[in-house]
């Protein structure tokens, strides 16, 4: 059995003749830009999060660069945020002007260490990103706790958690602002590069409606330098026609870590993803940690099952931030994570019969080849 890490050929099957209909239109159109398919879409995504503003952009990364510059970001101003995210974390914060400022991760869940953030504040301290990594809700409560505290805003990096929850509330609404990505990979994907940001607060979501088109609100009358990172109507059309689909996806992906869990519980040398107290998880990927990583992931491969690694080096190690001299150790628990993870293949039109195959599969793996 073949079983790819992602299948969107499948999903695009399905909705091709929607989404070509639409597209259809803004070519005789010509709309290339703004008007009704990105405002549907913005209301309808908005709507699906609940959240009180939603203005879509070019990625998830201007998403979150615009978010920071939104909130007045200065030069040398620090944001804490964790080394096991995808580099367009620290790129946001970097490129709005602030100092990035590491925390280790929870050993359970990978995500943001509550119990770690006092200590990263410093008088220049002004906000912090947790992320929702994999698509399982950051301890919001416990970080926002110590953000109230020290008087810091917190900015939800939402691009792996469309649609989920914590304590009843979905992500995008939980910090001042939160960044989205529609990366064709995500949970929700465009057919090329998209992202929004969700705000409840109207003066970020104004300053990023002028930030995203080169600060105009009138056409040619620049109130501001800004940025070209709009989304194009094709994106936010596809956007719409596959936004009415992500409850039964997350749904679909929900039912298959159910499945993941059960039949890989008790396992000797795995461990699973574990899941924040109060949070409901819309698993984009699906990480379990095993020794001999490598060698699994090559014994899988071997029998037709891809894997993939997120992310296989944390950030403070990267070359790109060999600057801040953080040596290996700085993190051990993100780099712990980071020697034993390996996602597994999980998406909406995965069946259960390739899921079982996964689990006999990995078990005979670790009995027979790479026993610890
Ligand atoms: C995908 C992703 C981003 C960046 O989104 P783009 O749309 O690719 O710019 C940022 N943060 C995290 C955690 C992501 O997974």
């Amino acid at each position: 059995m073949e079983i790819p890490f992602l299948d969107l050929k499948t999903q695009h099957r399905a909705l091709k003749a929607e989404i070509l209909a639409l597209w259809s239109e803004i070519l005789d159109s010509a709309g290339f830009i703004g008007g009704k398919y990105v405002e549907d879409f913005e209301r309808g995504f908005a709507e699906a999060c609940g959240a009180s503003h939603c203005l879509a952009v070019n990625s998830g990364t201007d998403a979150l660069r615009f978010i920071l510059l939104a909130l007045g970001l200065e030069a040398g101003d620090e944001v804490i945020t964790v080394p096991n995210t995808f580099i367009a974390t620290t790129e946001a914060i970097s490129q709005a002007g602030g100092k990035v400022v590491f925390v280790d991760v929870d050993p359970a869940t990978c995500n943001i260490d509550p119990r770690k953030l006092e200590a990263a504040v410093s008088p220049r301290t002004r906000g912090i990103i947790p992320v929702h990594l994999y698509g399982n809700p950051a301890d919001m409560e416990a970080v926002q706790a110590i953000a109230e505290r020290f008087g810091l805003w917190v900015v939800e990096d939402a691009c792996q958690a469309h649609l989920a929850e914590y304590k009843g509330r979905r992500a995008g609404t939980i910090g001042r602002a939160a960044a989205f990505s529609f990366y064709p990979g995500k949970n929700l994907g465009a057919c090329g590069e998209a992202g929004a940001v969700t705000t409840a607060d109207p003066a970020i979501a104004a300053k990023v409606r002028l930030l995203r088109d080169h600060g105009q609100a009138q056409k040619y009358y620049h109130d501001l330098e800004g940025y070209n990172g709009r989304c194009d109507a094709l994106q936010a059309a596809a956007l719409s026609v596959k936004l009415s689909r992500l409850p039964g996806w997350c749904q679909r992906r929900r039912e298959h870590a159910s499945l993941y869990l059960d039949l890989l519980k008790d396992v000797p040398g795995i461990t699973l993803p574990a899941t924040t107290p109060g949070g409901l998880p819309v698993y984009h990927l699906f990480v379990i940690q095993v020794e001999n990583r490598d060698n699994v992931m090559r014994r899988l491969q071997e029998k037709g099952i891809a894997t993939a690694l997120h992310y296989p080096v944390p950030l403070h190690l990267q070359k790109a931030y060999a600057h801040m001299n953080l040596p290996p150790g700085s993190f051990p628990v993100a780099e712990g994570c980071a020697r034993r993870l390996l996602s597994l293949p999980i998406y909406p039109e995965l069946t259960e019969k390739q899921i079982r195959y996964v689990c006999t599969t990995l078990k005979e793996v670790l009995k027979n080849d790479c026993a610890p």
